[in-house]
């Protein structure tokens, strides 16, 4: 059974967090003198100069009627990693807990672990990129607080098959983390809607990817409500800018125009897994659910440092194990993509010659 208490480390259970001063002043009021601003104004927009909204109320609203989920079960970060960081903070205590990762994927769960001084359990995922199911529950103790899944995966970009992650959901009652930052580019279906059903869910979803919005810092964290509220408690107060705040509320009326950019995405990454098969430098082309893929090459040192002098930058994933020989290449637009693929094939020209 799921007790978040029983997860939670002893100082964050006590933890009486900052109260700032628009937490503590709620109501009408038109002259401001409780948080030391600068009431004169601010060089930029006259507003810039009061602190923003620290629980973003306005851009949860919005984003729980696009999302289907209550704003009570929406935490925001300064971008994705700013939730992972703060979910170690809560439950992981330091030289003692431990996380379980499934590699190859997003290299930030063991960096954050690092930081925090967790250890991390790899359970490698299989050949074809699945979990170890049997592996993953082995590897499970008394101190063993998240496990870290991310579907559509980075940088693999398959999907994790549903049922191995529902098996895990109805055994394991740690946080299980799930990062759809790639959701939006794959067929399968969000765990979105089972949050209701599974205590010890928290999922993973950002503006950086489909939403295009990558340069504002904005990730989001689905969990139960408790859980929730205890990450708003360890959060920097202020954490997503005003200027962010703003942005995305805009952005955030503009779904069918980021739909369409997916599915052009999604199109171009099928046109260019057709054209990269017949790439003389190409062994093998993963199959992907996100906008990226990645790619078995002959020889990934040298095509990685032709393609950079031909101003292409590409991910060299080769030295990660299970990626061996691959490179992570993001779809661009029709042009770039044209440009990548003539490269190659101006690569492979002088490779044979
Ligand atoms: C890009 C990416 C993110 C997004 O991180 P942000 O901090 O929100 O920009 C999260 N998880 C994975 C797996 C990613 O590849």
């Amino acid at each position: 059974m799921f007790i978040l208490d029983n997860l939670l480390r002893e100082n964050i259970k006590k933890l009486v967090p900052y109260s700032s001063a628009r937490d503590e002043f709620k109501g009408e009021a038109n002259v401001f003198l409780d948080a030391n601003e600068n009431s004169m104004g601010s060089p930029l927009l006259k507003w810039y100069n009061r602190y923003p909204d620290p629980m973003q109320w306005k851009v949860k609203e919005k984003l729980s009627l696009i999302k289907g989920v209550p704003s009570t079960n929406l935490f925001l970060g300064n971008g994705s990693d700013e939730c992972i960081d703060v979910l170690y903070r809560i439950c992981c205590e330091p030289g003692l807990d431990n996380v379980i990762i499934v590699p190859p994927t997003y290299g930030m769960y063991e960096v954050s672990a690092h930081i925090n001084d967790v250890n991390v359990k790899k359970v490698p995922l299989t050949k074809d990129f699945q979990l170890n199911l049997q592996g993953v529950q082995d590897a499970v103790d008394d101190h063993t607080k998240i496990i870290f899944l991310c579907s559509p995966n980075n940088p693999t970009g398959n999907s994790i098959n549903r049922e191995d992650v529902e098996i895990l959901l109805n055994n394991y009652f740690g946080l299980i983390v799930i990062d759809e930052a790639y959701i939006n580019f794959s067929k399968h279906r969000s765990f979105i809607q089972e949050l209701d059903e599974y205590p010890q869910l928290v999922i993973l979803q950002t503006l950086s990817k489909a939403w295009g919005l990558a340069a504002l810092r904005v990730g989001m964290a689905f969990a139960s409500e408790d859980l929730v509220r205890v990450m708003n408690k360890v959060k920097p107060p202020y954490n997503i800018s005003q200027a962010s705040q703003e942005l995305v509320l805009k952005a955030l009326d503009e779904v069918s125009q980021v739909n369409e950019m997916i599915t052009e995405i999604v199109k171009e990454r099928d046109l260019l897994v057709q054209q990269l098969k017949n790439s003389a430098v190409v062994e093998n082309i993963f199959q992907s659910d996100a906008n990226f893929l990645l790619v078995k090459v002959t020889d990934p040192a040298s095509i990685y440092k032709y393609l950079l002098a031909e101003g292409i930058v590409v991910r060299d994933r080769s030295k990660v194990e299970g990626c061996e020989g691959c490179l992570r290449i993001t779809i661009g637009t029709v042009n770039e993509n044209v440009a990548l693929v003539n490269a190659l094939q101006r690569f492979a020209g002088n490779y044979i010659a």
